[in-house]
């Protein structure tokens, strides 16, 4: 009696979502309803269904995100769930659709790219007056898959769900992820583009999100010169998601961007800050909020190296390696510029806009980086030639940045140390702890006397420090072998690890010492194992 009770509760809250979808309801849609691959103009989306699928089976949910909507935990476990989020089963409601947009792929203009395999189920509003979309990826083909199968695999559904929550709980604005299913299909996949198909197991994971707009969804109309609907487009995104602007002007075009160019600075510093790499910043892969979006071949430093990608298909040109992805979004940021640019005719204020993108990072990773070394606050005089120091210093040895940044937090100032020993709190960060020895040491400890002449100077007490410290250098980072490790049990049929994982990412800056296994450097075996070290877009 009381289980039914509980489930009949569970269910009421599934169907009773509130769902507003403004986006369908006020811009211009695709007059075709055919699901056929084409050009699609003048419009901002295609009506288009999931494509059912054989035995949708639940992965893992994050309740968090189930809350943002009004759903009880209850409500996500059953099999209604699981119908409605792998496609089969539309909610009262949801009015699915896929998005046009375009985009610069790699530094070339790519034209239509728009939602291949992602499918938007309509937008709710929840008690709190939020609006959030809700999009399924990989649930099937649609008038934008091009050449693709419009289907997602277990390991890139897995990566991109734990992947977006870590980031929320480390404090980097993100799109979300409420749930990734198996379809119960498989999915053929040649994961390295070298003639070695594989069947794997398909899954669709729901990203929510308040908007999935991107820089390219601007960009199509304007490359087609339809000014129109780049206008409606642009008035709609200013009364929906930056209503405190006001009403859409030329001036309050400008404060848009202008807010925008702020928003992507501020998401680029906390990328830097957590050594997270995007590695396919194309312009259809930005968002307009500022958030983190699209999780394909992404990765996080491990050892310290500005120049590495984790994204095979970049790893000649290097163009989205960490140490770029600041310049990559002003290079983004000036193409959506372009864009609008018919909208607003001056070229003047936009480029004003852009310097301040540039200012606004200077700004931000000043002050970021003065976090990471507990200190209260950036004075260039002496910060920047210790930055630049350390920089030199993080890539002498091998030297895991998480883990570096974490322990600092530790060393304290005592007389007349020797360098070993002013070294020890440190030690677990480097990967090959016997090369610490004659030159490299030297120079390290050198670094680190430096380090805590500067301590010295700004005067606060070790424990404030290490308080401040460790509340922006987190101790787990979704670090891309222990994503690996989840993906493996998971293809074995064992979610847990995906489960245990997103626990453990909901508290990155804890100590949580009974995670401590997951705080550790990468393994030997993951060096070199694809999926650890190096990724592709097949997906
Ligand atoms: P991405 O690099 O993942 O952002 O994808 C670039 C473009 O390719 C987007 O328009 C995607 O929707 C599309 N795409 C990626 N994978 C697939 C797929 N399996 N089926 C259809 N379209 C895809
Ligand atoms: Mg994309």
């Amino acid at each position: 009696m009381k289980a039914d009770a509980l489930k009949q509760q569970a269910n009421l809250s599934l169907t009773s979502l509130n769902f507003d979808n403004a986006f369908v309801r006020e811009l211009p849609a695709d007059p075709d309803r055919s699901n056929r691959v084409r050009q699609v103009y003048g419009a901002c989306y295609s009506r288009v269904q999931p494509t059912p699928v054989a035995a949708p089976q639940l992965v893992a949910y994050a309740a968090e995100v189930a809350e943002l909507l009004d759903l009880q935990p209850a409500s996500c476990t059953g099999e209604e769930f699981a119908q409605a989020f792998v496609g089969n089963h539309l909610l009262p409601g949801m009015d699915p659709y896929a998005c046009c947009y375009g985009g610069h792929q790699f530094g070339n203009w790519a034209g239509q790219l728009g939602d291949g395999r992602a499918i938007n189920l309509g937008e709710i509003i929840n008690q709190r007056g939020q609006r959030w979309a809700l999009q399924l990826k990989g649930a099937g083909l649609t008038p934008y898959s091009r050449r693709g199968d419009g289907l997602a695999v277990l390991r890139s559904s897995v990566r991109e769900f734990l992947c977006s929550e870590a980031m929320y709980h480390l404090g980097v604005p993100t799109t979300r992820a409420l749930s990734v299913l198996l379809t119960g299909e498989q999915v053929t996949r040649d994961m390295f583009y070298d003639g070695h198909p594989k069947q794997e197991p398909g899954a669709v994971v729901c990203r929510v999100a308040p908007s999935f707009t991107r820089f390219g969804s601007f960009q199509i109309f304007s490359s087609r010169n339809e000014i129109e609907p780049l206008r409606q487009l642009l008035d709609y995104t200013i009364r929906t998601d930056f209503p405190h602007l006001g009403e859409p002007s030329v001036a309050v075009y400008l404060q848009w961007f202008e807010e925008l160019c702020r928003s992507t600075a501020a998401m680029i510093v906390h990328w830097m800050r957590v050594g997270f790499v995007h590695g396919v910043m194309n312009t259809d892969n930005m968002s307009i909020l500022g958030l983190t979006i699209d999780y394909g071949p992404y990765g996080w430093i491990d050892d310290y190296n500005p120049d590495w990608t984790p994204n095979t298909t970049d790893a000649a040109g290097g163009r989205y390696r960490f140490g770029n992805q600041a310049h990559i979004a002003l290079w983004n940021l000036a193409q959506l510029a372009n864009a609008i640019y018919p909208l607003i005719e001056q070229a003047e204020p936009l480029e004003a806009a852009l310097q301040i993108y540039g200012d606004s990072y200077k700004q931000g990773w000043q002050a970021m980086m003065a976090q990471k070394l507990g200190l209260k606050s950036f004075a260039a005089d002496t910060d920047l030639p210790l930055i630049s120091e350390l920089e030199k210093v993080l890539q002498l040895v091998e030297t895991d940045m998480t883990i570096f940044y974490r322990k600092l937090a530790d060393l304290a100032p005592t007389k007349d140390q020797d360098d070993a020993s002013l070294l020890a709190p440190l030690r677990e960060a480097y990967y090959q702890p016997e090369v610490l020895t004659g030159h490299n040491q030297e120079q390290i400890a050198a670094w680190l006397r430096s380090y805590l002449q500067r301590v010295a100077k700004d005067g606060s007490d070790s424990d404030e420090r290490r308080q401040r410290m460790q509340a922006v250098n987190p101790k787990y980072v979704m670090r891309n072998y222990l994503a690996q490790m989840a993906i493996d049990k998971a293809e074995a049929g064992d979610h847990s690890l995906v489960n245990e994982l997103l626990q453990v990412m909901r508290k990155p800056y804890a100590e949580q010492p009974e995670y401590e296994e997951f705080a550790g450097k990468r393994p030997e075996w993951a060096r070199h194992r694809a999926g650890c070290s190096m990724l592709s877009c097949s997906s």
